[in-house]
């Protein structure tokens, strides 16, 4: 595993990110959406990080009939958000690579009526991003290579590790249980 990020870069990133989350949503009603699995590990860290009042839900998109570096058509299940009208809403994912996911997140969530709508993740893969819409939030620009750590798996492997890194393919091969 090649380390890309490590725990102390993500750390102060984090710490600069609930900072300017803080000055922004000052005097304003937040919920920050965590985009399940991917951003737990960044929901738990920027929340402590944030200085307002905010409230915390999940939403769950997947994407199905793609491959690990393509994206199929999305789903999004939203039975587990409460109700946003009149709150200010922060999607958070663990990563922002074509942009379909949040582009798909941003529509949903509209329709529950909130006050405001903006993303924010901890990673852009830049020169991957294809849609119309840049992150309002980011944590690191990165290359296009495929990372895990930090909440981003391969096949539900590796979320915990406490850095980002670029496994190697024997990584990948012991997390297939090979
Ligand atoms: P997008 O819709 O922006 O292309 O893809 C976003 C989703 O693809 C992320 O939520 C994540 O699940 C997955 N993804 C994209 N790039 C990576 C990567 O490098 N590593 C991992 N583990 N997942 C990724
Ligand atoms: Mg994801």
């Amino acid at each position: 595993m090649r380390i890309l990020l490590t725990e102390e870069q993500i750390r102060q990133r984090v710490v600069e990110l609930g900072a300017r989350l803080s000055h922004e949503y000052q005097g304003r009603p937040l919920t920050i959406l965590g985009v399940l699995t991917g951003s737990v590990v960044l929901l738990a860290d920027l929340i402590r990080a944030t200085n307002v009042p905010l409230r915390v839900a999940l939403i769950s998109a997947s994407s199905y009939g793609g491959t690990r570096t393509s994206p199929g058509e999305l789903s999004v299940n939203s039975s587990l958000v409460p109700d946003l009208s009149g709150r200010h809403v922060v999607i958070l994912d663990d990563i922002f690579d074509t942009g379909k996911t949040m582009v798909g997140l941003l529509d949903a969530v509209q329709q529950f009526g909130p006050a405001s709508v903006k993303s924010a993740v901890l990673l852009w893969k830049t020169e991957r991003t294809c849609v119309d819409l840049v992150p309002d939030f980011f944590g690191f620009q990165i290359p296009d290579e495929f990372v895990v750590g930090y909440g981003l798996d391969y096949n539900d492997e590796f979320r915990h590790l406490p850095y980002v890194g670029i496994p190697d393919p024997d990584d990948l091969h012991m997390a297939t249980g090979g």
